[in-house]
């Protein structure tokens, strides 16, 4: 793919980007390593002021932010600018909360291992490297970027290709805010000069959110390097409905859980399973407002699905929808492309899938939604465990029995209860089984870059 903004409402080619040579990545990674060693002599306070100036400039930008996030991958306008209001967030939260996270622990009886004292230091791993996708451009460098900062790393990025313009914002944004030169710098590169960077002595750690051939060659590249990976990689969430639950509601949520970010979030509902009394209620009002949604231009307030972000996406979403109908599959509503220019497909409901459709087993990354009958609770928990993914998963219910049975059962890195999975700094993310590996967010994300240093002292 080249390195360039296409307009994926417009179907038509922005800018075009030169990408960075052999030369200027070797410089930016020199950079990168040279700010580390600046950051050695920082403290707490004061990359929490640089945090916070950064998080100030999003603010100020987030109109004009958000507009640039939508014209390179075409969400809705009001998503865009959540999104960078969300990253500033994050950026004041570990601003706030650093030095906490990261503080020295002490043993509280040193004489059990025969010293006078003995205690953990985190201290940071060095260069990190971050390759990040298209689809938050904003949200998921920051999530890496302000506890990898803050614990005192430095960050390259290598970000999806295309969405440079906001590759090129995040290369000065942390040097504007007051970070040392170098602290975060943006690598113009295609996914092939991916591995040499990892392979370089001075890039200590990589994590990637993305697909799972793009996180499988990454993660080899760095166990061939003795390196640390994180994973982030697909899901295709199961969104279970008992019938103890609030259907109208749960439908609602549904709705809204498969078709922000028009459809392509990892953490999206994507398998909507609901239980046999209550599946005829949920199906009639779940596909009664998708097929109600407003598809148009993003950048207009009243949209609520915009075009998928690549051509090559939509591409990907036909196939599986038409093979799910050659295969008997029923289509509730949608599996259309709409007569518009870009790159646009109808929210879509499918049911009776058969066994061998290949959405029973591949992630769906766009608006479309596939519903399941389930005979019971252990049908349902079946349906739900039955893919590769492990991401994260929801569930329906008033009930504490079944509530504990899902949560239990659920081979998931995350249960949400009669909601739907949103990312919260606050909470760990991460998945389990093909999802990835390790976790973003919260303390233990911020933990996963750093050496985790023991002390022992006779
Ligand atoms: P990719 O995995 O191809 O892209 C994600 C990032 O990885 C991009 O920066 C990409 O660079 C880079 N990359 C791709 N291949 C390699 C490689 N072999 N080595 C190193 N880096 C690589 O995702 P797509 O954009 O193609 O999306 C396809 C699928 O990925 C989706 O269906 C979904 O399953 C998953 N996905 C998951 C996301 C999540 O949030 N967990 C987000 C986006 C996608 P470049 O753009 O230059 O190819």
């Amino acid at each position: 793919m080249p390195i360039a903004t296409m307009n994926p409402t417009s179907g038509k080619t922005e800018i075009l980007i030169e990408p960075h040579s052999a030369a200027e990545v070797d410089e930016r990674i020199a950079q990168a390593a040279a700010a580390v060693e600046a950051l050695k002599a920082t403290t707490f306070a004061q990359r929490a002021e640089w945090m916070r100036a950064a998080a100030a400039i999003l603010d100020d930008q987030a109109a004009g932010l958000g507009e640039l996030i939508t014209i390179e991958m075409g969400k809705p306008i009001a998503q865009s600018v959540a999104e960078v209001e969300k990253s500033a967030k994050a950026m004041r939260f570990y601003a706030e909360h650093s030095e906490e996270f990261l503080a020295d622990v002490a043993l509280e009886d040193p004489s059990t291992v025969n010293a006078s004292a003995a205690w953990t230091r985190y201290e940071p791993l060095g260069v990190v490297l971050a390759v990040m996708p298209w689809n938050y451009p904003l949200w998921q460098v920051i999530r890496f970027a302000a506890p990898a900062l803050m614990a005192g790393n430095a960050g390259l990025l290598k970000h999806a290709s295309n969405v440079p313009q906001a590759a090129l914002f995040l290369d000065t944004l942390f040097e504007r805010a007051g970070f040392p030169e170098g602290s975060f710098r943006t690598l113009l590169i295609g996914g092939r000069e991916v591995g040499a960077v990892i392979a370089d002595p001075r890039v200590k750690a990589v994590t990637l959110t993305g697909s799972e051939p793009a996180g499988r060659s990454v993660a080899q590249i760095a166990g061939d390097h003795v390196k640390k990976a994180v994973l982030e990689l697909g899901g295709s969430d199961p969104f279970i409905v008992l019938p103890s639950a609030d259907v109208k509601a749960a439908a609602a949520t549904a709705v809204r859980a498969r078709i922000n970010n028009n459809g392509q979030s990892c953490i999206a509902g994507k398998r909507f399973i609901v239980h046999a009394d209550v599946y005829d209620e949920f199906a009639a009002e779940f596909a009664t407002q998708m097929s109600g949604l407003v598809i148009g231009n993003p950048l207009l307030p009243e949209t609520q699905v915009g075009p998928l972000a690549t051509e090559s996406g939509r591409q990907d979403l036909i196939d599986l929808v038409e093979d799910a109908r050659e295969k008997g599959a029923s289509i509730l509503t949608g599996g259309t492309v709409p007569d518009l220019p870009g790159w646009f497909y109808a929210p879509t409901v499918i049911a009776d899938l058969p066994e061998d459709a290949r959405l029973i087993q591949e992630e769906a990354f766009g608006p479309v939604a596939s519903l399941y009958l389930a005979k019971d609770h252990e049908d349902a928990l079946r349906i739900a465990n039955q893919t590769t993914f492990g991401l994260s998963s929801a569930v329906w219910t008033s009930d504490p029995e079944e509530e504990a049975f899902f949560v239990a059962g659920l081979d998931a890195g995350a249960v949400f209860v009669n909601g739907m999975t949103v990312s919260y700094q606050e909470l760990p993310f991460g998945g389990v089984k093909r999802s990835g590996f390790g976790r973003e967010l919260a303390a233990v994300g911020q933990r996963e870059f750093c050496n985790l240093k023991t002390v022992w002292k006779a």
